[in-house]
């Protein structure tokens, strides 16, 4: 039997350099600061700094912090409905400065995104990272979701940018902030667990449906769906939201100084992409008759299973 697997990646400093400013442009911090600046000019720029900056929030999730500190600013969200257009009307403050912010920044990140002439590019790729998104492209038995707090048409746009296929699902910001539930935007995002249930969700759809998606074991086949998953991702919270989600995780490390002790909890280290091509094209067979692409992973890269996980499923 043919068996599918899904490989979910993180995109920011994962398999794009985006924390890292193109040259003579703006770093993305520098694009929230700008966007902020035109939303609410210095005094939004010093509620911005009090929060010590964007420090990897979404951007909903920095409005509604935002707001918290400085209530001053969520007054006259009407205002702004010219900008982001009237269908915000009746909207919450929080929702109306959230799509203006989310605008503003994007504006000015997505004019940025090009291919120089020497043919590097901005965002430029971690290592290894196209080699692998072109490779993983060309494999039947594997597709690629992206799990991340940036957008959908930035990532989209880098993609075609850098010349490689897009991925088969994308769980961004803006599949989430527009959601009544969780009602907490903190239970939406990373590290919370509710973005890979999304792509869960959407590979079970795709997937399963059919006399097995009706059965009295679907609940049962939907979680040993979950261990044909990996996700890798270069951060303590894609570490968290893997550990809740219980789907194997590799930390990403070309960009670590120094290992913190999060980075031990993963269930394995890469730091070259390559080096998953390398490992997941030895085991083509194994992958495509259902061994798990994590333990694949976890024995190659001698590191172990996710505490926990093993046990449960
Ligand atoms: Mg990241």
């Amino acid at each position: 039997m043919f068996v599918k697997q899904l490989f979910i990646a993180d995109f920011d400093e994962n398999l794009f350099h985006t924390f890292v400013p193109p040259p003579n442009g703006l770093s993305v911090e520098d694009a929230y600061t700008k966007a902020i600046w035109h939303m609410w000019g210095e005094r939004g720029v010093r509620t911005f700094w009090r929060c010590g900056g964007l420090g990897n929030r979404a951007p909903s999730e920095l409005i509604d912090l935002m707001l918290k500190i400085n209530s001053d600013l969520g007054k006259h969200p009407e205002r702004s409905l010219n900008f982001v257009g009237n269908q915000f009307g009746g909207a919450s403050a929080s929702s109306i400065f959230t799509e203006v912010l989310i605008k503003k920044k994007l504006e000015i990140l997505m004019s940025q995104i090009q291919r120089f002439p020497d043919g590097t590019m901005w965002p430029g790729p971690t290592k290894g990272a196209l080699d692998f998104l072109r490779w993983v492209s060309e494999q039947p038995h594997l597709g690629l979701a992206i799990i991340s707090s940036g957008h959908e048409e930035f990532i989209r746009k880098t993609f075609e940018v850098a010349g490689v296929p897009q991925p088969d699902f994308m769980v961004t910001e803006d599949q989430i902030r527009y959601r009544k539930y969780p009602k907490d935007i903190r239970d939406r995002v990373k590290p919370a667990p509710f973005p890979l249930a999304l792509v869960h969700q959407w590979w079970l759809r795709k997937n399963l449906y059919g006399p097995s998606y009706h059965d009295g074991n679907f609940n049962n086949i939907a979680s040993q769906e979950r261990r044909r998953f990996v996700y890798t991702g270069d951060g303590t919270k894609d570490l968290h939201m893997a550990l809740k989600g219980e789907v194997t995780f590799g930390m990403f490390t070309e960009n670590s100084q120094g290992l913190e002790p999060e980075i031990y909890e993963a269930s394995f280290l890469f730091n070259n992409w390559k080096d998953i091509v390398v490992v997941l094209a030895k085991n083509r067979s194994r992958l495509e008759s259902g061994v798990p692409i994590g333990d694949i992973l976890v024995r190659e890269a001698g590191g172990r299973p996710m505490e926990g996980l093993r046990r449960r499923l």
